[in-house]
């Protein structure tokens, strides 16, 4: 199953001229296959080593009448629907327009992955359309010419990881569809309704012994259904629906994994990977302690790694019911946690008895709100509000007599926040000064304990 990428856009920003270039002489017109119209043309594209099906929408002309909207959303659609990826397209030197608008939209609703290219960008006539496409929420923009062959390098540095998790889905088992059990015990086939309820994704991840699987039980109790691997998981994950406290989620079971590993004498190879594989595929990441041996260094390790892949992060120190000196053993997991895991500042820290079912109401509002909060979208206007302000309180830096100049910022992106400042010199910032800031956002927008990204772009 080969990897597809849709080239959408409006009209004239470069879509056909891109496509030519990724399809170079393999172009393979598919316009009589069932269901793709002359609308959309299909090939065999090349970029560095990767290899995909590109579908262009570019048999759109420029036209006035008003039934152009209506066919370019339903074209695009369409496309959206058959890609595994899309690539936006706008054009840098025009800036975002209200009909980009309208495509960002339909994107973030229908497709998992959007790669957004500001193209025609050579040259400085481009900069501040490249400002404006920070702002749709997209993520950080290519920055492309498709005529001049210019930020290939970066498209392909987009769709890399993107292509390497496509390939892992393929090599897994064909995936298994999701398969309800009703309330009478029968099988149902109308599972793909509770699918499209889109349950939260949790890893629940922890030594040995800390307690996962006691845990896993409590919450997924009596209703316990085993699933099959979901696309883009690879054969071993196993992930447990359930409705906890009325909010569907898929809880990776890292210690089932193991478990079944063993079985099948696969032990060795799963258990270096399986947590980080739950890591990646979730959401928010329970990290479960024993509260007898707290933050040890495989505690440690994990917790930084779900911080690295940027989830939401969850502390639970499980086995509560057996601690004898609760305020002042909660006091110094308080501090170990924030001497330890300064990066997680701020991320919620619930104490739990897996055995009892003691606190896990807490954890289960623990893991929206963190979710939610992972999930967070600061308006453009408030931020640089609240950027002056900052700029103000504690001015940046003047390396070598010259002050670096924040002009403006923008959240690119969610799942974890990402925000993105362009300023002059970003070589020359101090990390201490983009720490002031990303603390400052953590505190003044109400972001505990998600990871939060922030970049700093120069301009031209
Ligand atoms: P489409 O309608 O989106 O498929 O756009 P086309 O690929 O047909 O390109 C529209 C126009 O933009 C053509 O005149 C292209 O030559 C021009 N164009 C495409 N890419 C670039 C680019 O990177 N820089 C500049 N300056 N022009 C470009
Ligand atoms: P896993 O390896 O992380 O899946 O851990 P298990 O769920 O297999 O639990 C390891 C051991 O800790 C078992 O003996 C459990 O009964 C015990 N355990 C789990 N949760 C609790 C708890 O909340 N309190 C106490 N006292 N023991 C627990």
């Amino acid at each position: 199953m080969s990897l597809t990428l849709a080239i959408v856009g409006r009209p004239n920003v470069g879509k056909s001229t891109l496509f030519n270039r990724l399809v170079g002489k393999r172009l393979a017109l598919v316009d009589d296959q069932p269901g793709v119209t002359r609308d959309l043309r299909e090939g065999a594209a090349r970029l560095g080593d990767l290899r995909f099906t590109v579908i262009d929408t570019a048999g759109l002309e420029e036209a006035t009448d008003d039934s152009l909207q209506g066919r370019m959303r339903r074209l695009t659609e369409r496309a959206v629907d058959m890609a595994d990826i899309c690539l936006f397209m706008i054009d840098a030197r025009v800036g975002v327009t209200p009909t980009d608008e309208v495509f960002a939209e339909i994107l973030r609703k229908r497709s998992a992955h959007v790669i957004l290219a500001a193209n025609k960008a050579e040259g400085a006539a481009a900069d501040a359309g490249l400002i404006e496409a920070y702002a749709l929420g997209l993520g950080e923009p290519v920055r492309l010419s498709a005529e001049h062959g210019e930020g290939l390098n970066e498209l392909y540095e987009q769709l890399m990881p993107i292509a390497d998790a496509h390939d892992a889905a393929a090599e897994s088992t064909a995936p298994e569809t999701d398969v309800a059990v009703d309330e009478a015990g029968e099988t149902e086939a109308g599972a793909t309704e509770i699918t499209e309820a889109k349950p939260l994704q949790v890893a629940v991840v922890g030594r040995p012994n800390a307690g996962k699987s006691t845990l896993i039980n409590k919450i997924v109790g009596e209703e316990r259904l085993l699933t099959g691997p979901e696309a883009g998981i690879t054969r071993d994950a196993i992930s447990l629906r359930s409705d906890w406290l009325g909010t569907p989620m898929r809880i990776f079971d890292t210690a089932g994994m193991r478990k079944k590993a063993k079985v099948q004498g696969k032990l060795e190879k799963l258990s270096v990977s399986d947590g980080l594989r739950a890591v990646k595929f979730a959401e928010v990441v329970v990290v479960l302690l024993d509260a007898a041996i707290p933050f040890e260094q495989q505690d440690l390790r994990i917790a930084d790694l779900a911080e690295r892949e940027g989830r939401a992060v969850v502390v639970a120190v499980n086995k509560w019911d057996v601690e004898e000196h609760k305020q002042h053993k909660l006091r110094d997991l308080k501090e170990a946690f924030d001497r330890l895991l300064p990066q997680l500042r701020g991320a919620p820290l619930v104490t739990v008895s897996a055995r009892t079912g003691r606190g896990l109401d807490r954890l289960h509002d623990a893991i929206l709100r963190a979710h939610d909060v992972w999930n967070r979208r600061v308006p453009t206007a408030a931020l640089n509000r609240w950027l002056t302000g900052m700029l103000e309180q504690h001015p940046p830096p003047a390396p070598q007599g010259r002050r670096i100049k924040l002009r403006y910022m923008t959240q690119a992106k969610t799942r974890p926040p990402g925000f993105v400042v362009m300023c002059s010199h970003p070589d020359k910032m101090p990390d201490s000064y983009s720490r002031y800031l990303v603390n400052g956002l953590r505190d003044d927008f109400d972001m505990p304990g998600t990871p939060i990204r922030l970049t700093l772009r120069g301009q031209g």
